[in-house]
């Protein structure tokens, strides 16, 4: 493994915690992230030698799912960071809440990512509505962004940008409603025509 180029620690010589350049050094341990050499302090330029340990991330097992789909994947965690139901999972892009948790065959609230067998999340992104717009001679395709469990109701008008769209279908997975409420994720498309505001005096 080789060594960073920086390091955030606390300076012993200002008491500034700030990046610190690694000048040499090298990374070592099986258990723990070792790292042994010597660092400058971007603050007061103190120079010194510093030995860190930290715990090595684990790959947890995660499935993800998303509409309709659930998908194998892993993230990374350290050993004690602790994993709840209901709350936010710390993703390098977008957002999932955690749905289950698996450990030794229970399915505990919570637990410590290296006690987690595998999570189960749920992506909490907004996810784009597909509609198709009948604008009298023609249809044409248009979309808008939503919060997943957002509800879309047949009969209720929506605005997507400058035109108000009369929701008369919208299509899911496994049938089309002609009256009801979808959540916005189960959506696959959404039927309407625009409406034309009547100016009354
Ligand atoms: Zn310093």
């Amino acid at each position: 493994m080789a060594a960073p180029s920086a390091l955030v620690l606390k300076c012993e010589s200002c008491g500034v915690e700030g990046p610190h350049r690694v000048l040499r050094g090298k990374v070592g341990g099986k258990d723990e992230i070792v790292f042994e050499g010597v660092v400058k302090c971007s603050a007061c330029g103190a120079v010194r030698s510093v030995t860190t340990r930290e715990p090595k991330p684990l790959e947890v097992p995660l499935i993800m799912s998303w509409m309709d789909r659930s998908v194998r994947q892993t993230i990374e965690m350290g050993p004690n960071e602790v994993v709840v139901v209901g709350e936010e999972l710390p993703l390098a892009e977008g957002r999932a809440i955690v749905t289950a948790i698996e450990s030794k065959g229970k399915r505990p609230k919570q637990a410590k990512a290296s006690e987690v067998d595998a999570i189960w999340a749920k992506r909490a992104d907004k996810v784009w509505v597909a509609f198709s717009v009948n604008m009298g001679n023609r249809t044409v395709p248009r979309r808008v962004l939503a919060a997943p469990d957002e509800e879309f109701i047949v009969g209720d008008i929506v605005d997507l940008g400058r035109d108000r769209v009369l929701v008369h279908r919208i299509r899911t997975g496994h049938q089309t409603l002609r009256e009801g409420t979808v959540p916005a994720e189960e959506i696959v498309r959404v039927y309407g025509r625009v409406v034309r505001e009547r100016t009354t005096r």
